[in-house]
């Protein structure tokens, strides 16, 4: 009988995860029996961890890391003959801590895998079928055998949901107060930049990976039939490959010209490829995730996002012209970013009227400095960075102005409180936030308006994007 594979994710940011149904379908394919569990909106099965040879546990992200390894461990408690692999960006950055045993105990993982992971997860899934030698394997890391994650170009399968949960169990596209069913694709892997606080910088270095056109498109029509009404690009940069991203939309354009899409592109990429986005917005296109992370130019060139604030502006104008909705995503707490800092990021948001476009959650991102950062090779790391706190998967940092790490606390449980689902709610929330900053900075806040009559409230997902 063959060797019975369960894999396990945990979050991937509200998404039917493909960090499951890729590595689903290319163990299938090979005829191996698979189970396949998100554990956002499922309960993990007791019997099929009972019976599985091999536990993958999805690692895309340091929420999706933490939650699994606490399923890591009732996984070894339940089946200590499973071999554990973890796979993923966050998988590789701390494999170091999931692989070490403590005091003679079984390590977290037994072996880890990131970069392009499906085949080499599928060659370890063989290697244990036939009592090989795990450490053989090659982009497969194991207590013995360290090694660089797998860069080697995959033959992409069709991603695997007919066994997934539902989309009606994922984040939804809101428009108008209208929800509808949303899928979410990738079209590319990895990416062409290196911006220093990205876990994929140390993963992927500048490299990407297009998924082919038609395994993209087959994946969309699977979605559209399973009921969605809009895509999401989930690729780290939708324009890191123009031609082939345009490409695939014009064709659902042509195809299924009710779907709306987004897609996730960075400031530099929406000025070089300004032409396209009137493009995009009549082949379907609603808005556009762009990572903003800061209203200050020498936060940004800490970051090495290769973009300015006045580059801000300029994106905000090309995405205004072409009638699409922005969502920034910002990166609000840093070691280098100070109060006033904050308090100009609130009066930069506000005067661009972006804060029904700001969801709150993004206004307490506190910077995550996770082993393997790029961010550790600068000169001056030990000026701000501390120790490694292996298991939350993170350098601790303290700021040198005690009162940003105390505000970042109170906003991050004032949104955890009042977040909402309700755009319009952002107002009073961000108002809440900017009199906390305020007061904060011992300054009384002049700048609240009061919630401006909008006719229509931005489009934007049920779930908002954060790591
Ligand atoms: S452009 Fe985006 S995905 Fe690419 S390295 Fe920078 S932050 Fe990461």
């Amino acid at each position: 009988m063959k060797l019975k594979v369960v894999l396990l994710a945990s979050y991937e940011l509200g998404h039917q995860p493909l960090s499951l149904a890729w590595p689903l379908a290319t163990i299938n394919e090979a005829g191996f029996d698979v189970l396949a569990q998100d554990l956002s909106v499922e309960t993990l099965s007791i019997e099929a961890v009972e019976g599985a040879g091999v536990v993958g546990m999805a690692a895309p992200m340091h929420t999706a890391m933490r939650l699994g390894v606490q399923v890591a461990k009732q996984v070894r408690t339940i089946n200590p003959n499973a071999h554990i692999c973890f796979y993923g960006l966050y998988a590789q950055l701390n494999a170091s801590y999931l692989l070490q045993r403590v005091n003679g105990a079984l390590p977290l993982a037994d072996s880890v895998i990131a970069g392009e992971y499906e085949a080499p997860l599928l060659n370890l899934v063989r290697t244990l079928e036939n009592n090989g030698d795990v450490d053989s394997v090659r982009g497969v890391s194991t207590p013995t055998a360290y090694r660089q994650p797998n860069l080697e170009r995959l033959s992409f399968p069709l991603p695997r949901r007919d066994t997934l949960p539902s989309l009606d169990h994922y984040a939804h596209y809101i428009e108008n107060g209208t929800r509808k069913r949303a899928g979410y694709v990738e079209a590319s892997r990895g990416c062409l930049h290196i911006c220093r606080h990205c876990p994929i910088t140390p993963i992927y270095e500048g490299r990407f990976f297009v998924v082919p056109a038609e395994v993209v498109k087959a994946d969309i029509e699977q979605q559209i039939a399973a009921g969605a009404h809009h895509i999401t690009f989930g690729d780290p940069d939708f324009l890191n490959g123009p031609g082939h991203s345009r490409r695939i939309v014009k064709w659902l354009h042509e195809t299924h010209n009710r779907i709306t899409f987004d897609f996730t592109a960075k400031v530099e990429h929406i000025l070089e490829h300004r032409g396209l986005m009137h493009d995009l917005k009549s082949l379907g296109a609603s808005f556009v995730v762009s990572a903003f992370e800061a209203s200050n130019d020498r936060v940004l060139a800490r970051l090495n996002k290769g973009h300015t604030v006045s580059d801000m502006d300029e994106a905000l104008t090309v995405l205004a012209d072409a009638g699409l909705s922005v969502q920034p995503t910002w990166t609000p707490f840093t070691p280098w970013t100070t109060l006033q800092d904050y308090l100009d990021l609130l009066a930069w948001i506000h005067s661009r009227d972006l804060v029904p476009n700001t969801p709150p959650v993004q206004l307490s991102i506190r910077l995550l400095v996770p082993p393997g950062s790029a961010l550790l090779e600068h000169r001056d790391r030990d000026t701000w960075v501390g120790d490694l706190d292996a298991p939350n998967f993170v350098y601790a940092w303290q700021h040198r102005d005690p009162r940003m790490d105390s505000l970042q606390r109170e906003i991050a449980n004032l949104v955890a409180q009042k977040g909402g689902d309700a755009a319009f709610a952002n107002e009073t929330i961000f108002n809440t936030i900017e009199t906390l900053a305020y007061s904060f900075a011992g300054l009384k806040c002049l700048s609240h308006s009061a919630p401006k009559q909008r006719t229509k409230p931005p489009p934007r997902l049920s779930e908002d994007w954060f790591c």
